[in-house]
């Protein structure tokens, strides 16, 4: 049986109905990176950042089409001499024979994106988004109620075992044994959100790459208005978790085959801990 083969514009309309780049934010840039419409694809690959690494995997493999959660050229770049990493990236990805596509907040939008899958593992019933978007159901963000009330500690606690493993885990502001009903959560960088009244009115805000001042001050503000605590995870292991859906939904969208990279592109490698005193 010869393996099943498509025109890469085929692959992109496919894409387009599960993510359609309308529904990304305005800043972003996601589609077709490197590749033509006349590429024949056969086999694609998943991954959250295209790495050095992870492209190297990919062409082993004998991937045609890279999905990327993180577009490679989201910022100008005026060179892509193959002493800078985007522009080996690239080269690579031309001498390897495969395209390179993203699918960034126009997968996180839709309603199972980055954000829902973290909410679905939760088991948060009562879904909505924190920002409506242009279609019905679509938005950056979740909020909903546990299955059961917890404490803050024990929410961590979840929340970490879902996630890939990474060298920093989750971290949490607020008090431990705080029992948490409502969450609201953004699986990319999130900080942005903090001050949306959905956030604020949730006992607890999971989101990653948040910085000292946002968090400081939404914690202080907390304490005079009421705010929610906060739950600080890899951006990475976040987003990695959507990988596998967004599989099965390109597997049967394309018929082609999918997979998904398991190697870890958290650039955070170590966490020390003191010893001691
Ligand atoms: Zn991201």
């Amino acid at each position: 049986m010869s393996t099943p083969t498509k025109p890469l514009s085929e692959v992109l309309g496919a894409i387009d109905a599960l993510w359609p780049v309308s529904g990304a934010e305005e800043w972003d840039a996601p589609g077709l990176i490197v590749g033509s419409a006349d590429h024949a694809v056969s086999s694609i690959h998943l991954m959250v950042d295209a790495t050095l690494e992870s492209v190297a995997e990919a062409l082993e493999q004998g991937a045609d089409l890279i999905v990327a959660h993180h577009p490679l050229l989201l910022r100008g770049v005026t060179s892509v001499a193959e002493s800078t990493y985007k522009g080996r990236v690239v080269a690579d990805l031309i001498r390897g024979g495969a395209a390179l596509y993203a699918a960034h907040t126009n997968a996180d939008v839709v309603p199972t994106g980055t954000s829902a899958q973290l909410a679905d593992l939760l088991g948060l019933v009562e879904q909505s988004t924190i920002t409506e978007g242009g279609t019905p159901g679509h938005g950056l963000g979740r909020v909903g109620t546990l299955p059961a009330p917890m404490s803050l500690y024990e929410l961590a606690v979840t929340v970490g075992e879902f996630l890939p493993q990474t060298a920093v885990g989750p971290v949490a502001a607020g008090d431990p044994e705080a029992i948490i009903t409502t969450v609201s959560l953004c699986a990319g960088a999130g900080d942005s959100l903090l001050s949306h009244p959905s956030v604020v009115a949730s006992d607890v805000y999971i989101t990653s790459d948040l910085r000292h001042h946002p968090a400081s001050e939404a914690r202080e503000q907390a304490l005079l208005g009421g705010g929610p605590a906060l739950i600080n995870i890899s951006h990475f292991a976040a987003e990695w978790l959507w990988l596998e859906q967004a599989a099965t939904e390109l597997r049967s969208a394309t018929g082609l085959s999918v997979s998904v990279s398991d190697l870890n592109t958290d650039p955070w490698t170590f966490q020390v801990h003191r010893v001691g005193g």
